[in-house]
């Protein structure tokens, strides 16, 4: 019988940038087949495939060894963030980690990349992903709708700012159910607010608070 195998995208958790440490590369050969190929995406992760009858094991492998891992296909992805540079407190890293938590993994109708920014310098490029949420002094802003490929292109429009991070936990999960109970299968988030309406999108989570 064919072994069924599991993607799984897999990173080292939000921090300051994007690292990985030689014990968790050890970890996730330890799973692999010799001749797997590890894909290494745009969104600081990679996807390996990890056996079914084994996935439990790894997951508890991972985790020890602080690696994240996410679903693959149509969720929401781990959150891109910035580096932090001006330090872990200053720019939210807590919020992000938290934000982070909440939403990666949830179902959409086409897999969104929601991105994290801690100063408007904005090194994690909020405005060119589907949510995109920029710390503003004490605050933090989230734009929607943004999309850096192809012939259709588009900066993401301000829905809501001056947010404590409660209030954006609650706003970013209200734009994620809008989503999840209105868009079309395989209906990307960009195309999604076009066609429903931004104004309307906005009419909705507001009247909802
Ligand atoms: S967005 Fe701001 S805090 Fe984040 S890495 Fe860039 S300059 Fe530093």
């Amino acid at each position: 019988m064919n072994k069924k195998y599991i993607p799984l995208a897999v990173n080292g958790g939000i921090g300051f940038g994007s690292w990985l440490k030689p014990k968790q590369l050890l970890v996730l050969g330890e799973y692999l087949e010799e001749d797997q190929e590890i894909e290494l995406t745009t969104l600081q992760q990679l996807i390996v495939k990890v056996p079914e009858d084994e996935l439990e094991e790894v997951k508890r492998k991972f985790e020890e060894e602080g690696l994240h891992y996410y679903k693959v296909g149509n969720y929401v992805k781990s959150l891109r963030t910035c580096n932090f540079c001006k330090g872990e407190e200053e720019e939210g890293m807590p919020v992000a980690k938290e934000l982070n938590r909440r939403i990666s993994g949830k179902e959409v109708p086409f897999t969104l990349r929601p991105a994290y920014t801690g100063c408007p310098i904005g090194c994690g490029e909020p405005l060119i992903n589907d949510i995109g949420v920029m710390k503003k002094k004490e605050h933090y802003e989230i734009y929607i709708g943004g999309q850096s490929k192809g012939q259709n292109a588009q900066v993401g429009k301000l829905i809501a700012d001056k947010l404590e991070p409660d209030k954006l936990y609650d706003i970013v999960d209200k734009i994620l159910d809008i989503y999840y109970q209105n868009g079309r299968k395989r209906e990307k988030f960009s195309r999604f607010i076009n066609r429903y309406g931004f104004e309307d999108i906005k009419k909705e989570i507001f009247n909802k608070n």
